[in-house]
Order: structure tokens, then sequence, then C-alpha cells
């Protein structure tokens, strides 16, 4: 029996290309604490019960840090300026 590698086989892999589209349009994360890929979506690993939000950065959401700091600079950048002003006044 000769094998014709040229040719094109009948059954390709097409089984690992569909696991592997299947894989990258899913959103995996790798937990943290059991090393197992489990998706980004669940809060908590299915595996180990870890909780996988803990993974993200805690605190205020960025629109609020943003604003924060737009309100901060609308505070300091008057007083910057009255600073100055005063400092230039006494000379
Ligand atoms: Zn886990």
């Amino acid at each position: 029996m000769v094998r014709h590698s040229h040719l094109n086989s009948p059954f390709p892999e097409d089984d690992d290309a569909e696991i592997e589209a299947q894989e990258s349009t899913d959103e995996l994360i790798r937990c943290s604490s059991c090393r197992q890929m489990v998706y980004e979506d669940a809060d908590r690993c299915p595996y180990c019960g870890q909780w996988l939000v803990d993974t993200k950065p805690r605190g205020l959401p960025r629109w609020a840090i943003i604003t924060g700091w737009i309100i901060l600079a609308c505070w300091l950048l008057p007083l910057i300026y009255l600073f100055i002003w005063t400092m230039l006044q006494h000379r």
C-alpha cells in the first residue's frame, strides 16, 4: 500500500479546527487558583469556587474615576491660578 501524501486527505483535521474556533469565540480565562480554563463571564470558578471577579481591578468604575479627576481638576485649576495671581501681586 502506497501512501500518497501529496493528495488531499479525505479526512482533514476539521475536528481540531472546529474546537479551536469554538474556544476562540468564547472568552476563556485561566483560574488564578486551580489554573483551569473557565468562562470569563462566570463569577466563580466552577472547579474550585474561586471568585474570578477578584482578578479584575476593584474599586470605582473607570468613568467614576475619570469624572472624579475632572471635578478635582476643575477645583484645583482655579486655586492654582489664584495662587499664582496672589504671588504675582505681592511682587
Ligand atoms: Zn479554579
